[in-house]
């Protein structure tokens, strides 16, 4: 879309107006127009794919006020910073905040000053009855949006009971058209989505789920400590996940990485709320670089330049994958996500799940699922997306282990299986994975030794593979269903059915691959994906630092996270453009008019590279920033 050609649109005016953007993502002008018309609506669009705009941009060109219903009060808070920040009239309103600010936002309302306004579900409920009608009496209602719909079925991965009561709105704003946006693809939630908030004749958008941006990786789990060092040296100084299945792990792994020099801490359920909340400001604040976390953290963490998450050991779906990974790179730009699994964190989840009574046939689907991508030899992007029902087009997404060549398909997977198979025959089927290994390695263990296991024909058949490869090939074949675990603390592998057909005849499964790590050349390091290479193109990289500083001084003083001050993306052009006159400024990226006027001197100087300067600017803000919080009635 040209803007030159045509006259912009009222959405396009704003777009470019309050967010310095030029064109709009996948599907948002449809979902905007449905808002904007005020026909119901149903938007699913992948973490990252820009959903908040399609309810923000449209409350700007509609009269009256856009409710925004949202799950968490850190999202709301989130949403609400990065809006004023561009100057859009938006309050939250929930419990968090003191009686003061509630006043102000309360006479905020009845003045019709905000554009937007965002509340937890229960408020619109029917329990609340006198402040919802004060509120309705107050100003009229332009439209309803729902963010994180999915809270609103069993189906989802996240049901929240508050979310049902949303079900009565329909009738208590009659008239009012209802949006509902979500990241949670599956036909039953959507249709569970339609059917609870009473949506009619809604215009359905649903977005691909593929995120280019995102280079997947899968590690066969060695020494995880190391391989997450080295994950991690790839991203020095950048923001970081790492998701552990255990609290113990999150703990031990967090106080190592700190030894390491990394600014970690971590996040789990065990944590007092208190130190919680700490850790996760002060990732979202940018005090610490990595947060190493259980799934405990996650929704509403709105961090954009999230430039890897690692998970050290399955999560129990590709949906929780997606999901948690899905949390990098939300700026577009390039991320990284890998997965480091082995067959035994696919057996602990067995074990858990089986403890607590839910190991339904489904579940054991979705795990079955997580394990195969995990296990298989192919374009990762491709797999991702065909597990949610979209066919991938591309023949090399150039963001993969697979497709950036790192992954080799062993010449022979038939004879290497067998030798495998005919292994963990030839030691009775009662041996683990350690010790079948050592056995193909060739390597006298005290267990070898004692058992007397040197002396089997099977021994050394696989001499020269290292454990990582030898480990790697028993997890593909328990992913292939040719080897299975059996047993709870020291699990045995044993041969399956398939397993043993394979054994006897050698046809019997002609597709089967394998794949091993293709060894590194020495001091070489991995490719980059073809969107990280681009997306550093022309940009200099001391400018790039030198802005980052400032964005992070500016967060400070103004006591809101920095990417509310300006994301990657925009810090990158202007890194790459060094804009010189505030009119040049305005055209680049994310750049809109009220963040021009309000910092564009300090960004000019800083990409000229006068810092002293620089310093003094913003001392003498202090004053202005403190009240401009409180005017829009939340910040304390
Ligand atoms: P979602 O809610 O779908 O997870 P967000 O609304 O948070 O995604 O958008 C992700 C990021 O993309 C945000 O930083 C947002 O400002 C940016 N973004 C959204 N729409 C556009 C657009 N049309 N052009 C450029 N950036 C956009
Ligand atoms: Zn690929």
């Amino acid at each position: 879309m040209s803007l030159s050609s045509s006259p912009a649109s009222p959405l396009e005016q704003i777009l470019s107006r309050y967010w310095g953007y030029t064109s709009f993502r996948p599907l948002q002008r449809e979902a905007m127009d449905a808002v904007v018309d005020g026909r119901d609506s149903l938007l699913v669009l992948p973490t990252g794919g820009g959903k908040s705009l399609c309810f923000q941009a449209p409350a700007l060109v509609r009269e009256g006020l856009a409710i925004v219903v949202s799950p968490l009060i850190a999202l709301m808070k989130d949403q609400v910073d990065t809006l004023v920040a561009n100057g859009i009239a938006a309050a939250g309103y929930h419990s968090a905040l003191g009686s003061e600010q509630k006043a102000i936002v309360t006479a905020g309302l009845r003045e019709r000053r905000y554009r937007l306004l965002y509340v937890a579900p229960e408020r619109l409920a029917s329990e609340d009855g006198a402040w919802f009608s004060s509120l309705t009496a107050s100003c009229p209602i332009s439209f309803v949006a729902v963010d994180e719909a999915h809270c609103i079925s069993h189906w989802g991965h996240d049901f929240r009971p508050e979310y049902r009561q949303l079900g009565g709105l329909r009738s208590r704003l009659p008239g009012v058209s209802l949006h509902a946006f979500t990241a949670t693809a599956t036909a039953r939630v959507r249709h569970d989505i339609v059917q609870q908030l009473g949506l009619t004749n809604a215009v359905t958008l649903v977005g691909s789920f593929d995120r280019p941006n995102l280079l997947y990786r899968v590690l066969p789990r060695a020494a995880v400590k190391a391989q997450i060092l080295q994950i991690r040296q790839r991203h020095a100084g950048e923001a970081g996940i790492i998701y552990c299945p255990t609290r113990r792990e999150v703990d031990d792994h967090a106080a190592w990485l700190v030894e390491q020099g990394v600014r970690a801490r971590p996040y789990h359920a065990g944590l007092s709320d208190e130190e919680r909340h700490r850790n996760q400001d002060a990732f979202l604040d940018e005090q610490i670089d990595v947060i190493v976390a259980t799934v405990a953290f996650g929704m509403g963490i709105d961090r954009s330049d999230v430039r890897f998450v690692i998970h050290a050991g399955a999560p129990q779906s590709l949906e929780h994958y997606q999901q948690e990974a899905g949390r990098a790179g939300r700026d577009g730009l390039e991320a990284e996500c890998v997965l480091i699994a082995s067959a035994a964190d696919f057996m602990k989840w067995r074990d858990i799940l089986a403890k607590n009574g839910e190991l339904t046939d489904a579940r054991r689907a979705l795990l079955r699922d997580i394990e195969r991508y995990a296990a298989s030899v192919g374009c990762r992007h491709k797999r991702l997306v065909g597990y949610f029902g979209e066919a991938y087009e591309r023949e090399d997404c150039g963001a993969c282990d697979y497709c950036l060549g790192e992954l080799e398909r062993v010449a022979d997977a038939v004879t290497v299986a067998r030798k495998i198979l005919s292994t963990v025959a030839r030691v009775g089927q009662r041996f683990g994975a350690g010790h079948v290994a050592n056995v193909l390695r060739g390597h006298e263990s005290d267990q070898v030794r004692t058992r007397g296991h040197a002396a089997l024909s099977v021994f050394g058949l696989l001499r020269g593979a290292s454990v990582e490869e030898v480990r790697g090939y028993l997890d593909q074949l328990i992913a292939h269903g040719l080897l299975q675990q059996m047993g709870d603390e020291y699990p045995v592998l044993q041969l399956t059915a398939e397993g043993a057909a394979l054994m006897k005849d050698p046809t019997s499964m002609p597709s089967l691959s394998l794949a091993r790590q293709r060894k590194p050349e020495r001091g070489k390091l991995p490719r980059r994906s073809r969107i990280e290479a681009e997306s550093w193109e022309g940009v200099d990289r001391a400018i790039f630092e030198r802005l980052r500083a400032l964005r992070l001084q500016i967060a400070r003083d103004r006591g809101v996270p920095p990417y509310v001050i300006f994301h990657d993306t925009t810090l990158r052009e202007l890194a790459r453009l060094k804009p010189a006159t505030s009119d040049a400024l305005r055209h680049v990226y994310g750049v809109g008019a009220r963040k021009a006027e309000d910092l564009g001197e300090l960004v000019l100087r800083t990409i000229r590279g006068e810092e002293s300067r620089q310093h003094e600017g913003h001392e003498g803000h202090e004053g202005h920033e403190g009240h401009e919080g409180k005017d829009l009635g939340y910040r304390s």
